[in-house]
C-alpha cells in the first residue's frame, strides 16, 4: 500500500476532496480547516447519541435524546398562517406519552403511521409538564427485526462540529467522511512508535482517526479519543524537553554577590513589601548567589506586586556588574513600567532607558550604542529587544513580563544574547500547581500569593441587555464623580461572521449618543503606536472619562483612578482572561466595580460569568474554567507560546498528561538525539521551531 504522511495531508487541499466547490473552500477556511490535515484534526466538540434509546418517562428537559415509542393518533396539521405549518403526534411507549411536533415539513403526515413503532431522536422539552420534542428525525422499527443488529447499526453516534454560519453539520460530517474515505486504501504514517503504542495499549492512528469523527460505540470512541489525546501530549512533553535540554546544556551561572545596599533600597521605598514579596525576593536572590543559572517563574495574581521584584532583581545585577533587559508584550506596558521603574532606579545610581518598536531611528541607534558600550545599565522594552541589532556588553539578567503573552522562544533568543544569563519570567495567568510542573517542567516556581494591605476586592456582577440603561446610569454617576471608566469590547471592528460589539463602532455610538457630552476615548491594537501611547496618556491624565477598548489594555495598564470596567458580550472572553481585564480597576484606594454583560443564554455562560462574580481569586477561577471548559478551549496553552492542543483537555486528561510526560522522558533517556525516532525529531522541528532538535 502507498505510505502516505501526515506532512503529505498538509499539503493536500480539501479542494479535492468531493462536494467542496470555491464557497464552501471559505467557509471552511474560516474553521481554519484548508487541508485535510487540518480536516482530519477537526475533532467533533460533542457527539449526538442516538444509539442509547430511554423511556420516554425518563427524558429530561433540554435532553438529546433517543426513545422509542408508538404512535398513538393520528398526525394533525395546523397552518396557523400562509406558509407555516405544524404537524403534531402523540407517541407512547410503556412508561409514558410525548408530543412530536414538525414545523414546516410536509411529509410527516404521509410517513407516519397509526399504530406502527418508531425510533425517534431530538431534544425533548419538558414544559408544564408536558413532554414534547420538536423536529425529531425518526425510524421506523421493522418488528421482524427487532433488536437484531441491523437496527442497532442504524442508530449511529454522531460527530457535532463547531460551526460557522451556512456550514451545516450533515455537510461537515459528509466531508469528513470522504477525507477518510480517500484513505482507506492507503498506509497513513503512525506518529507515534509502534513500541509507545504497544506499551500503552494504545489504538492506530486509523482506526483513532475513523473512529473519533463516525464512532460504532462508546468504548471505540474512548479509545480513539485516549490515543489522539495521549500522541498530543506525548508531542508537547517532547517539545518541551527539547527547550529543557537547551536549558540544561547552558554552562554554570553567573554567581552575584550578596548586597548590603539591598536594605537601603527597599527602605527608600513607599511601600513595605508583603511577606509573600520577600519570600520570593528571597528565593530570587539565592538563585542568582547561587553557580547555577537562575530559571525561575514568578506567578502572581494582578496586583500582587511583581514589578518591584523585578525592580530589585535587576538592581542586584547592576550593582554586581551586569546589564539587565525586562522585556514586556505590549508598547504600552514598556512605557508605562519605564515611567515608574526609572525613577526607582535612577535614585542609586543606575540608567534606565526604553526600547520600542515606535521610537525613531535616532533614538534608538542611541540605546544600541549605549547597551553595547555598557552605559546604559537597564533596558525596559518590547520585542524589539530580541532583534539582532540589539547587543549588550554584559547582559547578565534577562526577565519578562506578562510571559503567558511570549513564545517559549523569544524568551530564549533574549537570553542567549548574553551567554549565561538568569532568567526570570513573571506571568498573572494563574495555573493550577501540578499543571505548572508539568508545563514549565523547566522553571522554578515562585508564587507571590498575598496582595499588598487594603486592597477592595473589585465587584463583579453579570447583567444582561435589559440592565442597560441602569449601567449606563452608572457610568455617568462614576465619571460624574470624578472617576474613569474601561469599556471592553471583544472585537477592533465590526465582523459578517461574529455577532459581538466591537470597539469603534461602540465608541462611536456612545460617543455620539449615549455619553455625547462625556469625553469618550478609543484604543485597539490596529492604531498606530504613537496614536495609542497619545490616548493612553490622555487616559492616565484624566483628560478621557471613558475609554473604549479591546483587551490591548489586558496586561499591565495602571491607572488607579479608572473604577468601574464594563466588559461587553463577556461570556466571549476566557475566564482567566477575564481576570486579567478586571485587574485594570481596583487600583486605588476607592472600591471598584466590574460590570460583565452576558449576552448568551447558554447555561455554561452563565456559570462562568458566576464564577467571575464569587471569586476575586485567580487561581480560583483557572482552576474552575479549565473544569468547565471543553476540549479546544484550551487552557494555558497558546498563553505560553507552545502549540494548541485540539483535543487534550488539561484538567481532565492529567492522568494521561503524566503517562505521556513519562513516556517522552523515557524516549530521550534512552534516543538522547531521537536518531533513531527522525520522525519525530523531524515533526518537533516543524511544530516548536527549528531550536527545538533534541541533541
Ligand atoms: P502586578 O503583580 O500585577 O504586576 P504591580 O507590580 O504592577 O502588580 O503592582 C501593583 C501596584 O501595587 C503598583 O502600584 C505597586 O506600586 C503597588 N505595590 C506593589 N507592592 C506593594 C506593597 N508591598 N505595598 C503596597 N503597594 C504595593
Ligand atoms: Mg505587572
Amino acid at each position: 500500500m502507498k505510505q502516505v504522511s501526515f506532512e503529505d495531508l498538509k499539503k493536500q487541499s480539501i479542494r479535492y476532496i468531493k462536494g467542496v466547490g470555491q464557497s464552501r473552500l471559505t467557509l471552511f477556511s474560516r474553521l481554519e480547516i484548508n487541508n485535510i490535515f487540518e480536516l482530519l484534526t477537526y475533532y467533533p466538540k460533542e457527539y449526538e447519541d442516538r444509539s442509547r434509546i430511554k423511556n420516554i418517562a425518563d427524558l429530561q428537559d433540554g435532553e438529546l435524546c433517543s426513545f422509542e415509542g408508538t404512535i398513538v393518533s393520528n398526525v394533525t396539521v395546523l397552518r396557523p398562517r400562509r406558509g407555516m405549518s405544524i404537524a403534531k403526534v402523540s407517541v407512547q411507549d410503556s412508561t409514558g406519552k410525548i408530543t412530536a411536533v414538525w414545523f414546516n415539513q410536509h411529509y410527516i403526515k404521509s410517513s407516519l403511521a397509526l399504530g406502527a413503532s418508531y425510533i425517534f431522536y431530538g431534544k425533548a422539552e419538558r414544559k408544564l409538564n408536558k413532554l414534547q420534542i420538536s423536529n425529531p428525525v425518526f425510524e421506523k422499527i421493522d418488528t421482524n427485526q427487532y433488536d437484531s443488529n441491523e437496527l442497532k447499526r442504524s442508530l449511529k453516534i454522531l460527530p457535532v462540529y463547531a460551526s460557522t454560519k451556512n456550514l451545516s453539520q450533515n455537510l461537515i460530517r459528509a466531508i469528513v467522511q470522504e477525507a477518510l474515505k480517500s484513505l482507506s486504501n492507503v498506509e497513513l504514517e503512525d506518529m507515534l512508535p509502534q513500541p509507545v503504542r504497544d506499551r500503552h495499549n494504545l489504538a492506530d492512528i486509523m482506526f483513532s482517526l475513523n473512529h473519533i469523527h463516525f464512532p460504532v460505540s462508546e468504548q471505540d470512541k474512548d479509545k480513539a479519543r485516549y490515543r489522539l489525546v495521549f500522541e498530543e501530549l506525548f508531542m508537547l512533553q517532547l517539545g518541551l524537553l527539547s527547550y529543557k535540554s537547551l536549558a540544561a546544556s547552558a554552562r554554570q551561572g553567573i554567581k552575584y554577590m550578596r548586597l548590603k545596599e539591598m536594605d537601603e533600597f527597599i527602605g527608600a521605598l513607599p511601600f513595605q513589601l508583603t511577606d509573600a514579596q520577600k519570600r520570593v525576593l528571597g528565593e530570587v536572590e539565592q538563585d542568582m548567589e547561587s553557580n547555577t543559572i537562575m530559571n525561575r517563574l514568578i506567578q502572581g495574581d494582578v496586583g500582587s506586586g511583581k514589578t518591584i521584584i523585578a525592580v530589585l532583581a535587576l538592581f542586584k545585577a547592576v550593582r554586581c556588574g551586569y546589564q539587565g533587559a525586562l522585556m514586556v508584550p505590549t508598547e504600552i506596558l514598556a512605557e508605562q513600567h519605564y515611567k515608574s521603574v526609572k525613577p526607582l532606579l535612577e535614585r542609586f545610581g543606575v540608567a534606565v532607558e526604553l526600547l520600542s518598536g515606535s521610537q525613531s531611528k535616532k533614538q534608538k541607534q542611541a540605546v544600541f550604542e549605549g547597551l553595547k558600550n555598557g552605559c546604559i545599565n537597564v533596558v525596559i522594552g518590547t520585542h524589539a529587544l530580541i532583534e539582532d541589532t540589539v547587543e549588550f556588553y554584559k547582559l547578565g539578567l534577562v526577565i519578562t513580563d506578562e510571559q503567558h503573552r511570549f513564545g517559549v522562544r523569544q524568551r530564549s533568543i533574549l537570553a542567549e544574547k548574553g551567554g549565561n544569563t538568569d532568567v526570570l519570567v513573571m506571568t498573572a495567568t494563574p495555573i493550577p500547581r501540578t499543571l505548572a510542573l508539568i508545563l514549565y517542567g523547566d522553571l522554578d516556581i515562585s508564587i507571590i500569593d498575598e496582595l499588598p494591605p487594603g486592597r477592595k476586592p473589585v465587584r463583579t456582577y453579570s447583567v444582561n441587555e435589559s440592565m442597560r440603561d441602569r449601567i449606563n446610569n452608572f457610568i455617568r454617576e462614576t465619571v460624574k464623580a470624578g472617576r474613569q471608566v474601561y469599556i471592553v469590547c471583544p472585537l477592533v471592528e465590526d465582523s459578517e461572521e461574529i455577532e459581538a460589539k466591537s470597539a469603534v463602532v461602540t465608541a462611536e455610538d456612545i460617543g455620539n449618543n449615549v455619553f455625547n457630552d462625556l469625553k469618550v476615548g478609543i484604543i485597539h491594537g490596529k492604531m498606530k503606536p504613537s496614536e495609542k501611547e497619545s490616548v493612553m496618556k490622555s487616559f492616565a491624565a484624566s483628560d478621557i472619562s471613558i475609554l473604549v477598548s479591546t483587551t490591548i489594555i489586558e496586561v499591565g495598564v495602571n491607572v488607579p483612578n479608572a473604577t468601574l470596567m464594563v466588559i461587553e458580550n463577556a461570556e466571549r472572553f476566557g475566564l482567566a482572561q477575564l481576570h486579567q481585564l478586571r485587574g485594570r480597576v481596583g487600583r486605588g484606594e476607592a472600591q471598584s466595580y466590574c460590570v460583565l454583560f452576558n449576552q448568551s443564554n447558554s447555561k455554561v455562560a452563565r456559570e462562568r460569568m458566576k464564577i467571575m462574580a464569587q471569586s476575586n481569586d485567580g487561581f480560583v477561577i483557572s482552576e474552575k474554567d479549565l473544569e468547565i471548559r471543553g476540549p479546544g478551549e484550551f487552557f494555558g496553552i497558546r498563553q505560553h507560546g507552545l502549540p494548541e492542543l485540539k483535543i487534550a483537555n488539561l484538567y481532565k486528561d492529567l492522568e494521561i498528561l503524566k503517562l505521556a510526560q513519562e513516556t517522552a522522558k523515557d524516549m530521550v533517556a534512552e534516543d538522547p538525539g531521537l536518531m533513531n525516532n527522525k520522525r519525530l525529531k523531524q515533526y518537533l522541528a516543524n511544530h516548536f521551531g527549528e531550536k527545538a532538535t533534541l541533541s
